[in-house]
């Protein structure tokens, strides 16, 4: 595609999609995939807004037709990306983001090397229980044993964060809003030269895009990473790895 495909994985509960929402909402030009998913709907949820939800019949369709960028099964349901997503971005002249996890991110990687991929991370495995458990209670549908899972699986996906370009730390969530929308900033500037201000605008949003490179985030990372019983500096770590074969 023309434009750049920006990628962003996080163990569930992380925040994810509440920060995806409010890059949608402040960021120009960027399109956001809107994925396929036989998992059904969740809260206030709407068909065509956060997922295309469909049947298990219907998806296995979709991939005897070749119709996935990438697919996976995340918790037992699947879950991909239309091909036609690229298309429509492209043909619209924009960006586009997906949010996948890290299994749809090492099959975009290997297709797509050039795609900019973010990791987010909460700040604590307590946290990331809290946010699980407030946004099941929100939804009515706290079931500890869903719960479980996702916690579970929580670390053996933030064991992939050093094979993405940038980490997220979200904490405080204007400071992630910001540095995500940086590392947006940053990128259209390098690849484009688009500029997103004047000097100094580019220099602060430049600042927080290094902070959050895997060269910038090492230290902040370390603790982080410990809570989670993660050891820092997998395979080729503070490397940019996107493209490569770790
Ligand atoms: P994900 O998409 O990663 O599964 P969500 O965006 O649904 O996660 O967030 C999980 C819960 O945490 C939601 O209730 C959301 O409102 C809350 N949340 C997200 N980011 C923050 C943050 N920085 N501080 C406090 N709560 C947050
Ligand atoms: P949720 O059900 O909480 O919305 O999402 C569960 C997981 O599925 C998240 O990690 C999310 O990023 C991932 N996911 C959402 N859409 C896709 C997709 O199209 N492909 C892949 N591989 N994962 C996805």
């Amino acid at each position: 595609m023309a434009g750049i495909l920006f990628i962003i994985s996080a163990p569930s509960g992380s925040g994810k999609s509440t920060l995806v929402a409010q890059i949608r909402s402040l960021v120009t030009d960027l399109e956001f995939a809107v994925s396929y998913t036989t998992r059904p709907p969740r809260g206030s949820e709407a068909t065509g807004r956060e997922y295309h939800f469909v049947s298990v019949p219907q998806f296995e369709a979709m991939i005897a037709q070749g119709a996935f960028l990438e697919y996976a099964d995340v918790f037992g349901n699947y879950y991909g990306t239309a091909r036609q997503s690229l298309v429509d971005a492209s043909a619209h002249g924009k960006d586009l983001l997906l949010d996948i996890d890290v299994q749809g991110a090492e099959q975009v990687r290997t297709r797509m090397p050039e795609a900019v991929g973010v990791f987010v991370l909460p700040p604590t495995p307590e946290v990331l229980e809290a946010r699980l458990r407030n946004r099941s209670r929100a939804e009515g549908s706290l079931d500890d044993a869903v719960l479980a899972r996702r916690l579970l699986k929580a670390r053996s996906e933030i064991r992939n964060y050093f094979r993405y370009n940038y980490v997220l730390l979200n904490d405080v969530l204007d400071i992630a809003v910001d540095e995500l929308s940086a590392i947006v900033a940053v990128e259209r500037f390098q690849r484009f030269g688009i500029l997103p201000g004047n000097a100094a605008e580019l220099e602060r949003l430049q600042a927080l895009a290094a902070g959050c490179c895997q060269a910038g985030i090492r230290i902040r990372l370390e603790p982080v990473l410990a809570a989670f019983g993660v050891q820092s500096g997998g395979t080729g770590a503070g490397q940019h790895l996107l493209g490569g074969t770790a």
